[in-house]
């Protein structure tokens, strides 16, 4: 260390604190990295890599931001899961001896920006944290830093069930104990691909206790504590805007597990990642940021309380009769900005005069926005706008305090509005009045010399002066003015009068900019003291927002108000997947019934590929989802039962993102579902057992259809390309057979997507190879061959129960004499293949015939 200059030894020892971020460190008018953040900081930024003397033998590697643009920069390395210690001179390097002291003034960190430009504003940004006990329990607690929101769960089934809690939520990093198991840690980081921080200080400082009043167990207080400590260690500023922590109750919200979140696509579809085309983006009808984020958090956790619900439905069903109304609060909407971030902002004493004149603005949209809620005549509504404070004294203190045209800058002035403080108003006219002589003076001027050009301006350097053409120099008398500066074709003059007056003028300029300053301070200062009071008016002002977003959806979808039972009931007349039907343009979707009464609870789905029963299972589910967070529903008429849980699970061929799951992954996840499913759940197994070979994949599924039927009891959909499966029927009382039915019309097969009882009987793979063109004496054999297998099958199957599974293996082999083509054919899985796969196959084939 001793060979590097003095200002690198201080770069070294700032650098061991903080290993595990980029470490932009201050020099002039840059950011400068060294070193491994260098290397690494060059590639990720694609900024040039260059090098340093330090003091050393080798030349340092070194590259750097300029500051005023660096926040692009910081952006970038965070949207990439990165850390950025932020250093900074923190003094004067005139005054320093030596080395400018500098220290790391913030850690900005994945689940900690506030930045507006680093946050997507229909988004929450959590910092997530987690800590393990030794009987087992999880606590996960979460803060938002731009709202101040701080919750907290507690979980008791497992390191599963907090990936669970985790998934889907927009929690971008999380601090936990070194002491976590190192598989776990891992999963964290790939499976949700979170930032990792560690964090060992639990112990929360007395003057925070105030944030502790909801939560009393020992392990809430440890849990939330972590994340409360590495809060306080990196951001070093104000936190007086977060909010007690909120205990999040799981047991009163549906749970949905990681598989569930993910199969069903509530936020983001499997295939793209994107919020296009997953139920989130169907349902997102709010105006507001604060709206939307709102919405999802409905999404997250359904409720389980009907009475909760109903008036979720009720408000939903008063906004809905009324459409003018609505329309009104959707337009009031638009001009309500992000009161909570705003509020966060306020908080943290970032917030500059243009935030200012947004909380304003939003601040003057309020009565009005009561006003319409008023004019809806459902006493449902009523709630929505009785106890909303519409902080009236603060929009009014804005509205005297802050210029509607304030500059982003707090230090230029042009803030403070005219008349609000009477010192600032006597500067203000000082600097105003001294112009105005000056203006009279060049015209006064201009009239004693007869230079109609003559013009007074102003620059930093030599303040007011006379400008006269170097074509009129002639004509102004000698020594009427004191020349000044001499340019190319002109001269610049000053006289003592207009100096006399320019000091008067900066001097009331330079006052009344501080004293803007300072007055803009005060009057953030008083706003601060309304953040719990804003963060009250955002949470209900954004849950008119999710709501009206409701009313609206289910005007322009038609979905209808579900109704609840207890008796287990599920009676959907005409559903439809809120999804699927507005992603299809010319043709309409095609709606199904779902009836499962009391003594129904499987229902075991067969049919052709492409014929949508996969639709069929997430519709119910999603319907399901829908009512529960107070939606309403696509269909005719719903009638069902609250569900506590739902599982779903899709056969590993099924499942596009895990395209290397196994088997192995597929029975932990079915067996995830029946260790954990009630009779009040709703489990869907899609094919289950596909991710093998055909006989143990058939005995599984149907062990499990046999377990759930007997052991459990939940409402279960389940859809097999085992047709053998539907003999089931016979056996298990609970369970029926539907089917999703296909037709063969003048040679094409059209697919009807209706659901109807009984059985699936054909597969159209070859049906589709006809339409293909295939030789009439291939397709004939392929159907001899299908026949032989299904009949070859159906023994097999009877015989399941009684001998073992390899035997069924060597039997089939021995079965059909191979050779060649034929032995081709006979390994194809019709059952498993699409029309496409089918075609293709059979177009290879009979290539090679040709060849
Ligand atoms: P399966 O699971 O039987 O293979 P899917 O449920 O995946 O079939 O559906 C395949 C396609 O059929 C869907 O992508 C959709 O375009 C269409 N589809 C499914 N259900 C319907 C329906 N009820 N009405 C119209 N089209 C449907
Ligand atoms: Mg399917």
């Amino acid at each position: 260390m001793a060979q590097y200059t003095p200002m690198m030894q201080q770069y070294l020892k700032i650098k061991a604190q903080h290993k595990d971020a980029f470490l932009f460190f201050r020099l002039g008018d840059f950011y400068e990295m060294f070193f491994e953040d260098a290397l690494r900081a060059s590639k990720e930024l694609e900024i040039t890599l260059t090098s340093r003397d330090g003091g050393g033998e080798d030349r340092i590697p070194m590259c750097g931001v300029p500051y005023h643009s660096s926040e692009n920069y910081i952006k970038q390395l965070i949207e990439k899961g990165f850390k950025v210690a932020i250093c900074e001179q923190v003094e004067d390097p005139k005054s320093a001896k030596g080395v400018v002291k500098r220290e790391v003034v913030q850690l900005i960190t994945p689940g900690t920006v506030m930045e507006g430009t680093m946050l997507d504003e229909k988004e929450n940004n959590y910092l997530a944290s987690i800590s393990h006990f030794n009987d087992g329990t999880y606590t996960v607690s979460y803060n938002d830093l731009t709202t101040g929101e701080n919750s907290i769960a507690l979980i008791t089934d497992g390191f599963d069930a907090v990936l669970s809690e985790l998934f889907n939520r927009p929690v971008k990093e999380v601090v936990i104990d070194p002491g976590l198991d190192e598989a776990k840690q891992l999963m964290l980081k790939e499976r949700l691909n979170y930032t990792i921080s560690f964090g060992t200080e639990t112990k929360i400082d007395d003057s925070f206790e105030g944030l502790l009043v909801n939560i009393h167990s020992e392990k809430s207080i440890t849990g939330f504590g972590r994340l409360f400590n590495y809060i306080q260690q990196t951001q070093k500023r104000s936190l007086d805007h977060l909010r007690p922590v909120v205990p999040i109750e799981l047991k009163k919200y549906m749970s949905l597990d990681m598989y569930s979140k993910r199969n069903l696509e509530l936020m983001e579809t499997m295939r793209k990642q994107g919020k296009k085309g997953s139920l989130l983006s169907i349902l997102d009808q709010t105006i507001t940021a604060m709206g939307s984020r709102t919405l999802k958090k409905w999404m997250e956790r359904p409720l389980l309380s009907q009475e909760e619900i109903t008036k979720r439905h009720e408000q939903v069903e008063g906004m809905l009769d009324q459409f003018l109304e609505r329309e009104t609060v959707r337009e009031q909407l638009k001009s309500v900005y992000d009161l909570e971030r705003l509020a966060g902002r306020v908080a943290f004493g970032n917030v500059n005069a243009r935030d200012l004149i947004q909380l304003k603005a939003s601040l003057t949209s309020i009565p009005n926005l009561l006003e319409t809620l008023r004019q809806f005549d459902h006493p449902s509504i009523g709630s929505l706008y009785n106890s909303v404070d519409p902080l009236s004294d603060l929009a009014q203190l804005l509205d005297e305090s802050i210029k509607e045209d304030a500059p982003l800058t707090l230090k230029e002035g042009g803030m403070i509005q005219d008349g609000y403080h009477p010192q600032l108003d006597e500067y203000r006219d000082a600097s105003r009045n001294g112009k105005k002589w000056i203006a009279e003076l060049e015209a006064k001027e201009r009239q004693a010399t007869g230079i109609k050009s003559l013009k007074i301006g102003y620059n930093r350097v030599f303040g007011y002066y006379i400008e006269v053409t170097k074509a009129n120099i002639q004509n102004l008398p000698e020594g009427r003015y004191e020349r000044k500066q001499t340019l190319t074709n002109a001269e610049r003059y000053i006289t003592p009068e207009l100096k006399e007056k320019e000091a008067l003028i900066l001097e009331a300029q330079d006052k009344s900019m501080e004293l803007e300053y300072e007055l803009f301070l005060q009057v953030r200062e008083q706003v601060k003291a309304y953040v719990q009071k804003l963060q009250v008016l955002a949470e209900q002002v954004s849950k008119i927002d999710v709501l009206q977003g409701f009313a609206h959806i289910a005007d322009t979808h038609r979905y209808v108000k579900p109704s609840f039972n207890d008796n287990r009931c599920v009676d959907i007349k005409e559903g439809r997947h809120p999804v699927v039907e507005q992603v299809m343009k010319e043709e309409s979707f095609v709606p199904n019934d779902i009836f499962m009464d009391e003594s129904m609870d499987i229902l075991l789905i067969t049919g052709p590929n492409m014929s949508g029963k996969s639709t069929y299972m997430r519709q119910l589910a999603l319907t399901a989802i829908m009512a529960q967070m107070g939606s309403y529903v696509p269909c005719e008429s719903a009638s069902l039962p609250i569900f506590d849980q739902i599982f779903t699970r899709i056969g590993a061929a099924d499942d596009l993102v895990s395209g290397q799951s196994t088997f192995m992954v597929e029975m932990l996840e079915a067996n995830h579902a029946l260790t954990h499913a009630s009779e009040n759940s709703l489990i869907l197994l899609d094919e289950i057992g596909r991710g093998t070979s055909t006989y143990d994949g058939m005995a599984l599924a149907q062990a499990i259809v046999e377990h759930i039927h007997e052991e459990i009891g939940a409402k279960t959909l389940f859809s097999t390309h085992y047709h053998e499966l539907t003999s089931l029927e016979d056996e298990l009382p609970r369970l029926r057979n539907v089917h999703v039915r296909a037709e063969e019309y003048e040679g094409n097969v059209v697919f009807l997507h209706q659901i109807q009882e009984g059985a699936a009987d054909e597969s159209y793979g070859i049906h589709v190879a006809k339409l293909a063109d295939l030789p009439e004496s291939l397709i004939q054999r392929a159907n001899h061959l299908l026949s032989t297998l299904e009949s070859g099958r159906e023994e097999t199957v009877a015989a399941v129960e009684e001998e073992q599974l390899s035997l069924f293996v060597e039997k089939e082999t021995q079965e059909v004499k191979p050779s060649g083509l034929e032995k081709q054919l006979k390994n194809l899985n019709l059952m498993e293949m699409t029309p496409m796969d089918a075609m293709n196959e059979l177009y290879r084939l009979q290539k090679s015939l040709k060849s």
